[in-house]
């Protein structure tokens, strides 16, 4: 396909400016001459042509809307439009955030009781809506984590983190300037409490773990768990990203967890992949309050406004108040569920994982072999061994059956991991037609497995060189056979 560059012609256009009414004066006037660019290099092309161009890049896009998307940890569930529709409202879209508190008020009221929600369902005493994603709450929490224990004079230079940890965990703890211990999993896909018992001394800051974690199971012993850590005086952080699994059946702050961020992006449903915007908020137990970040939406009687006075604050973590659009998106997804509604979402995501995970058990080994929660994660070990067919190869032969392929090769510690999230928004049509597609593709690798590792056979590219793609990005689209296509 050619870039948009490639269509100019000189003379097309399709923009019309109309006649100036102020007089017109010379530039060199008033702006250095090396300054102003003669020669912008725009493309000339008709509107139509831009309108096509950019139809046709976003036809060879995959996204929720197109297709099934089952990407493990990453909560890929239909976003409802009335959603996208109140986040363009003129009253909260064109308002400008260095505009008067006096006319903000219906936004800080929104912020406000978005807190509170996010409060009551997951057990915390405050939330700060500022983080910009689940990686920037956890560096949030994090700094919270080090400010609390710099006030209480106590010196502590680790985080334990498991070895299921999304890579985002040990990243914000080393930012943080922690060093990250890895504590292990036992045979269950629980923590390893003995393990955890050795490990949790009194250098130890925090505990950073994901409940269900990364292998969709939820910590069967985290109550254990959350007294090992207190006792030693150290915090329990929660990475929130996989709350889809547990909305309205249990709170992390009820299961002892100090410091929660959660993924409004994912959960509560606005479009996300391929960077954003998201949003982080963070969430913590009494004793952490005063150091979250400023400015905080406060209710004065009837009037909202931000506060910017609260002296152990760790400071601003973004411009203004956070991805403002997520915020409202996320509240608009909470009103038209309800708390009833919200609890369904648990409940249809765990049955919808539940479901792929009995049907396809047969067909791919399953390590941790019992009850899921939102996600479930088969091995493709069984069609290595045997027939020299990789995960990959199996993830990119359901392209050709029009599916998103599930998360690969993650968690760590299962060996040619497939990660698969259903989410609460699929039939049971649609999951029926992705477990035929999956037992096709496994008897394949039985019957045909040269034949499998050449997919996506019918893909708009086909197999990627990964590391001359990364190192030497092409981004100029290719017919199949033309290039290497990288
Ligand atoms: C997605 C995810 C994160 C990171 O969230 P981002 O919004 O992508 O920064 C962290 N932990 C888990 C378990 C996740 O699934």
């Amino acid at each position: 396909m050619e870039l948009i560059f490639e269509k100019s012609r000189p003379g097309y256009g399709g923009y019309q400016v109309p006649k100036t009414d102020v007089p017109e004066i010379i530039l060199e006037e008033y702006i250095d001459s090396s300054l102003i660019r003669e020669d912008l290099s725009l493309p000339e092309v008709a509107e139509i042509e831009v309108i096509r161009h950019y139809t046709a890049l976003s036809r060879m896009n995959f996204g929720v809307d197109t297709g099934f998307y089952p990407l493990g940890s990453c909560t890929m569930k239909y976003n409802p439009k009335i959603n996208e529709d109140l986040s363009h409202l003129p009253a909260f879209e064109e308002l400008h955030p260095y505009g008067p508190e006096s006319w903000s008020q219906g936004s800080l009221q929104l912020m406000y009781e978005l807190k509170s929600f996010l409060c009551e369902i997951f057990g915390m005493a405050d939330f700060s809506l500022q983080p910009a994603a689940g990686a920037h709450g956890e560096l949030t929490g994090m700094i919270i984590c080090r400010k609390y224990f710099d006030k209480k004079k106590e010196r502590r230079s680790k985080i334990l983190i498991p070895d299921t940890a999304h890579g985002t965990n040990p990243a914000s703890g080393a930012l943080c300037g922690y060093e990250v211990v890895t504590v292990k999993s036992d045979r269950d896909g629980n923590i390893d409490l003995d393990h955890l018992g050795r490990m949790m001394t009194d250098d130890v800051a925090a505990l950073m773990l994901t409940n269900p974690n990364t292998l969709g199971l939820f910590e069967r012993n985290i109550e254990a768990v959350a007294d090992i850590v207190h006792i030693k005086g150290g915090i329990l952080y929660g990475d929130g990203a996989n709350a889809n699994a547990f909305l309205g059946k249990c709170r992390p702050g009820d299961l002892g967890f100090d410091i929660i961020q959660v993924n409004l992006h994912k959960t509560f449903s606005s479009p996300h992949g391929s960077g954003g915007p998201g949003s982080g908020p963070v969430g913590v137990a009494p004793h952490l309050v005063d150091f979250l970040p400023i400015p905080r939406v406060v209710r004065d009687g009837e009037a909202y406004r931000m506060e910017y006075d609260f002296p152990d604050s760790i400071g601003r973590v973004k411009s203004f108040y956070g991805n403002f659009s997520v915020l409202l998106r996320a509240y608009a997804y909470i009103r038209s569920l309800g708390a009833e509604g919200l609890m369904k979402v648990a409940e249809i995501a765990v049955l919808n994982a539940n479901y792929v995970r009995t049907r396809l058990k047969p067909f791919f080994d399953l390590p941790y072999d019992r009850m899921c929660m939102h996600e479930c994660v088969f091995s493709g070990r069984r069609q290595l061994a045997n027939w020299g067919v990789k995960t990959a190869h199996m993830a990119k032969r359901l392209i050709d059956y029009g599916f998103h392929p599930p998360t690969v090769y993650f968690p760590l510690i299962v060996p040619e991991a497939m990660m698969i999230e259903p989410t609460e928004t699929e039939s049971v049509t649609m999951l029926d037609k992705f477990c035929e597609a999956m037992i096709a593709i496994a008897k394949e690798a039985e019957k045909a497995p040269e034949n499998l590792k050449k997919a996506p056979l019918n893909g708009a590219i086909s197999q990627l060189d990964e590391v001359l793609a990364a190192r030497e990005p092409d981004i100029r689209w290719k017919k199949r056979g033309e290039g290497n296509g990288h």
